[in-house]
């Protein structure tokens, strides 16, 4: 398998973290933001990182702020439930110990 460039993965990484951020302080773009941190990662084939997952519906990719989400524990499970679809996330309350 041929080695990628680490130096553009890290370049990529922090432009998604950017554009995280950048949704956070626009809501009405939060949205887009998200859409476009996938898109990117998706293109450079980088898994997005675990906090940021977390930020946004996996379902219809709308950006968690507030009072369209809601958050709850069930059997050691962190569940959230996006207002806007409908529809439930689990993570795991523990998380695995990282490689
Ligand atoms: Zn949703």
């Amino acid at each position: 398998m041929k080695k990628r460039s680490s130096e553009l993965q890290t370049k990529v990484c922090l432009q998604i973290y950017h554009l995280f951020a950048q949704a956070q302080l626009n809501s009405k773009l939060a949205d887009k933001y998200v859409k476009l941190a996938r898109k990117l990662a998706m293109k450079f084939n980088l898994p997005l990182p675990r906090e940021l997952k977390r930020k946004f519906c996996n379902h219809c990719y709308t950006y968690f702020q507030d009072g369209n989400y809601r958050v709850r524990t069930r059997d050691k499970n962190v569940v959230y439930y996006c207002l806007t679809c409908k529809k439930y996330m689990r993570f795991p309350k523990k998380l695995p110990p990282s490689k």
